[in-house]
């Protein structure tokens, strides 16, 4: 591996050990826990050792990689390790007790890597035929949206759009429940003013999910256009101009008890739906 340094300024593109949890640098990565730090240097934290190498290996740019002194894997820490030095990282060996803290878990990954955040903007979405987009309204919940990025990537879809307030997809928890695939699908975010300016010149079918939808979700033609599968707050659903501006509202049908499916299994069930003519086992 490349050269050591112990404590010191952060020099990126060689290897430094910290075991204290005063260290700066480690104080300026816990930081990344909050909304405002990450917006500020355009930065988010991932865990894992495959996963750091997925995304390193598809060209996402690594600010800093951390490893636990303890990692096993060693060839395949040092291959990452040197990655993120050749494209100018910082690669921290730290004890497991600092990668707790910056992980906030008591039995961390052995590899954590700082990344670059990047976002698709709204207006170089052009969908195409056989195309699948999922908008959230105002989704709240970092679990639900990370689950619903990972189910969109495993359904084929294209990407996510986040329409008005919505969690942070580069949150620790949100990321985690991606499962890696904040690094393969887009995500772009937008007001509920330009999300429907959007959608006029899309050229893509708006089929919101509503529990007063009039269709059932199995009738809507998901095969005519491009999608845009709009999916509706935890709380409060879709307002109404959202789904006034629909082509389609449809349902899921429900028996039982519950008002309501969970957004991310209500994203999941449509999805399938949505893309069921284009997805096949290999045979
Ligand atoms: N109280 C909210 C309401 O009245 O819409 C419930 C919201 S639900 C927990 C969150 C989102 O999941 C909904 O806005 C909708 O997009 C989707 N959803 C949940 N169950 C659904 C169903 N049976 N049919 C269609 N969409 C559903």
């Amino acid at each position: 591996m490349t050269e050591r340094h112990d404590d010191g300024p952060r020099r990126p593109g060689q290897v430094k050990e910290i075991t204290s949890l005063a260290n700066p640098i480690i104080k300026d990565i816990k930081a990344l826990s909050q909304k405002k730090n990450r917006e500020a240097g355009g930065l988010f934290m991932a865990e894992g050792l495959k996963l750091v190498l997925d995304a390193l290996e598809t060209g996402w740019k690594i600010d800093t990689l951390i490893f636990a002194k303890s990692a096993k894997d060693k060839p395949l820490v040092e291959k990452a390790a040197s990655r993120a030095v050749a494209a100018g990282g910082l690669v921290l060996e730290v004890s497991e007790k600092v990668l707790s803290s910056v992980t906030r878990r008591d039995n961390p990954q052995m590899v954590v890597g700082i990344f670059h955040a990047r976002w698709t903007s709204l207006s170089a979405i052009k969908p195409k035929a056989g195309e699948t987009w999922v908008a959230l309204d105002r989704v709240r919940d970092p679990g639900n949206l990370g689950t619903i990025i990972r189910t969109a990537d495993a359904a084929g879809a294209s990407g996510v759009i986040l329409v008005g307030e919505t969690t942070d997809p580069y949150g620790l928890e949100t990321v985690r429940a991606t499962m890696g695939s904040i690094f393969t699908m887009p995500v772009a975010r937008a007001s509920q003013a330009d999300f429907l300016k959007w959608r006029k010149t899309s050229g893509a079918s708006l089929i919101a999910t509503h529990l007063k939808g009039a269709i059932d979700y199995r009738r809507a033609d998901y095969k005519a256009r491009p999608v845009v599968l709009l999916m509706g707050n935890e709380q409060s659903g879709i307002p109404d101009e959202l789904a006034e501006a629909a082509d389609v509202r449809v349902k899921i049908p429900q028996q039982g008890k519950a008002d309501s499916l969970n957004l991310a299994c209500a994203t999941a069930v449509m999805l399938f739906e949505a893309r069921r003519h284009l997805l096949e086992l290999d045979a």
